[in-house]
């Protein structure tokens, strides 16, 4: 991609109210507008993230036996009536409307209601079990406070899994390879390190239901951290003595942390409700057991700012970078520098490298601020003086580090 004619600019500032450190950065990096506190729109760069963060997210729940489907956000009230959760009271943070005859509906703020009443046309027997459906989508929540930039959307995509299995065991066996899968997930996200599986204190879920916590000083959880067992606690209730659940430490450090995904056994609570019931081998009617799996796709990207940004700006790990490259030039209106730097445009574009191409015409200082803004992971500057030593220079955006070497290590660098 050109820069010159990328249509998002970087920009000074954020808007004033804007108080998120990953909202401020995208929008001046120009990923990412604000509409409303708690509404963004996603531009280029930022698309080109949230592609990335899905690809990952798909892969991973493909390999586990998951298939992706498409639900609606209109929601029908009777579903959420069998389930009690159609009050206010129940559910708070619902957007609802009305259609022109009076009838009221819901915008979709999670979709087991929906999703467990279609599948009464799909599952009737043992030998239509298991099923594993997941949907990349819009999710709609009239959240209190939306302060954490795109970690709290009132508006946001959220990727779920819903898990329909015969019994409690085949639930168990399935539930511990999402539980795999999601590490799989924040490990290939550059995240693995900083998330923890987060089991609640007490509570009759507490063995089949866990957060995965990041830490991060913009983290609106306090979670207990185990570190000799990457395991953490998240207690909601001040006092009670607690423990590691693995080891039974409690000598635990406590840190910040944001909840980028859960994994929770739902028994037949909805299954109950809504008479999803199957025959078993002998004939017998049972009801199906359901487990639902989530991960915040904004909060997800919001997080990966937050953690790895510098005073500079934001810093991708490469597997969620919008480019894996960044060209700059210096001197591109000199004729002999632009034509070596578009022919080694083509050449990164020839391996497959994602490269953003700053051919723009504008000062070095201000094309390097930009370049550390945007953060991509590896920045390649080519300039006159540069080109008489046969040298290009590279710049590792996590380390800092800037070395001066020739095209062949520069694709050795790069893994060509
Ligand atoms: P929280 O306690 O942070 O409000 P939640 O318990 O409401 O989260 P779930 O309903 O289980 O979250 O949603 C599944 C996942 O969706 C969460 O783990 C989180 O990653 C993401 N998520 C939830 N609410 C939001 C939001 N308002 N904006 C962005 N992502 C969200
Ligand atoms: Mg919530």
């Amino acid at each position: 991609m050109l820069q010159s004619k990328l249509f998002t600019k970087t920009r000074k500032e954020a808007p004033k109210d804007e108080v998120a450190l990953n909202a401020q950065l995208l929008i001046r990096a120009g990923y990412i507008h604000k509409e409303m506190a708690g509404v963004y729109s996603f531009l280029p760069l930022g698309l080109r993230v949230m592609n990335k963060i899905s690809n990952i997210i798909r892969h991973e729940m493909n390999a586990i036996g998951g298939q992706e489907i498409f639900l609606t956000v209109l929601q029908d009230k009777n579903l959420w009536e069998k389930t009690d959760r159609w009050d206010d009271g129940k559910v708070d943070n619902w957007f609802k409307t009305k259609l022109k005859n009076g009838t009221e509906i819901g915008l979709g703020s999670t979709h087991e209601e929906e999703l467990t009443a279609l599948m009464r046309d799909y599952i009737r027997s043992w030998r239509d079990l298991p099923v594993y459906t997941y949907q990349i989508q819009t999710k709609f929540r009239n959240e209190a406070r939306a302060k954490s930039g795109i970690m709290r959307g009132r508006e946001f995509l959220m990727k779920d899994l819903y898990s329909f299995s015969k019994d409690e065991k085949s639930h168990a066996e399935f539930y511990e390879k999402a539980k795999q899968a999601y590490v799989n997930i924040f490990n290939r996200m550059g995240i693995g390190e900083k998330t923890y599986i987060t089991h609640a204190s007490g509570g009759i879920f507490s063995k089949y239901s866990h957060e995965f916590q990041t830490t991060t000083s913009a983290g609106e959880d306090i979670i207990h951290i185990c570190e000799k067992c990457h395991i953490a606690v998240n207690a909601e209730i001040k006092g009670e003595e607690i423990a590691c659940p693995i080891c039974t430490n409690k000598d635990l450090k406590q840190d910040k942390a944001v909840e980028v995904g859960n994994i929770f056994n739902l028994g037949t609570r909805f299954s109950e409700a809504l008479d999803l019931t199957y025959q078993d081998e002998n004939g017998e009617k049972k009801v199906v057991v359901m487990g639902c799996y989530g991960i915040g796709l904004g909060r997800v990207m919001g997080t990966i700012v937050e953690v790895f940004a510098d005073e500079a700006g934001i810093v991708w790990p490469e597997e969620v970078a919008p480019y894996r490259v960044h060209l700059v030039s210096i001197g591109n209106d000199k004729e002999i520098v632009k034509k070596y730097v578009d022919q080694l445009y083509s050449k990164l574009l020839e391996h497959n490298i994602e490269v953003l191409y700053d051919d723009r015409d504008v000062r070095p200082g201000e094309k390097f601020a930009d370049s550390d803004l945007i953060g991509i992971p590896w920045r390649i500057v080519v300039s006159e003086k540069l080109m008489s030593e046969k040298m290009i220079e590279m710049k590792n955006r996590k380390t800092g580090e800037v070395k001066k070497m020739d095209e062949k290590e520069m694709l050795k660098c790069l893994k060509i």
